[in-house]
């Protein structure tokens, strides 16, 4: 059981929240441009991150608003609660300057604006955060 900590009302128990999926995920920038792979791409596919994963949550017995956290698969500890739209934080739970090429800062849902745009060269995973393309520990054993 997760005692999450959310940003409007405090520690609560994990059974007040509903699990929102990935974070960051940018709605595409020209979503007229898209192929149905690019599309299914953008609704379907989501990193599978061992360690470190940000993720969406709804307070849906509390306050009803979301927010994001940084939560590690592994060990279930809760890294950063941090509010929807701010970049994600490092592993260590801090807030990172954004550096990269930007595909994981933008929070579509709330601002829509800085969403790159998913190209045909992004099936391949160039959008993907540098955490996710880290093989598990033993996967290639
Ligand atoms: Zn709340």
């Amino acid at each position: 059981m997760l005692l999450i900590s959310c940003p409007n009302c405090g520690s609560r128990d994990e059974t007040e929240f509903h699990y929102g999926g990935q974070a960051h995920v940018a709605y595409p920038e020209n979503p007229d441009e898209l192929n149905d792979r690019e599309w299914a791409e953008f609704l379907f596919y989501r990193d599978n991150t061992k360690g470190a994963f940000a993720e969406r949550w709804l307070h849906s017995t509390g306050c009803r608003q979301w927010f994001n956290m940084l939560r590690d698969t592994v060990t279930y500890d809760i890294l950063a609660v941090y509010p929807m739209g701010t970049p994600r934080p490092d592993a260590a739970g801090r807030l990172t300057a954004e550096t990269g090429t930007g595909s994981t800062a933008a929070d579509s849902t709330t601002t829509g604006t800085a969403a790159p745009s998913i190209s045909g060269t992004s099936i391949s995973g160039t959008s993907t955060p540098p955490a996710s393309t880290i093989a598990p520990e033993g996967a290639t054993k």
